[in-house]
């Protein structure tokens, strides 16, 4: 009888969330190694980033400037970053024209 040995939830407990520099983003960490993760430079291992505001894990987050404080920048996701900065659009330019004439017969 084929006996595996599954370790993977042995490291489900220690999984933490670090800000990986000053003012760098989240990311999750962990002392011993989770799955596909990879060895972090100071120690550990590390996997998906933390966007800073959902708190979710995603591929890779985004520098944003807050628009209430320029001095304040956070770390997001691509949906909160979208959300706090939309996309610059042309503002106010599109006018609706009304008939010139209204043809009543
Ligand atoms: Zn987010």
């Amino acid at each position: 009888m084929a006996s595996i040995c599954e370790k993977d939830q042995a490291t489900q407990g220690s999984v933490e969330t670090r800000r990986m520099w000053a003012n760098g983003p989240f990311r999750q960490w962990s002392e011993a190694r989770v799955s596909r993760w990879i060895p972090y430079t100071t120690g550990g291992y590390v996997g998906a980033y933390v966007c800073e505001k959902c708190t979710q894990t995603c591929s890779g987050v985004y520098k944003v400037k807050m628009p209430t404080n320029n001095t304040v920048e956070m770390w997001l996701c691509g949906t909160c970053r979208t959300a706090v900065k939309p996309t610059k659009r042309h503002l106010a330019t599109h006018v609706e024209h009304a008939p010139l004439s209204a043809v009543c017969m």
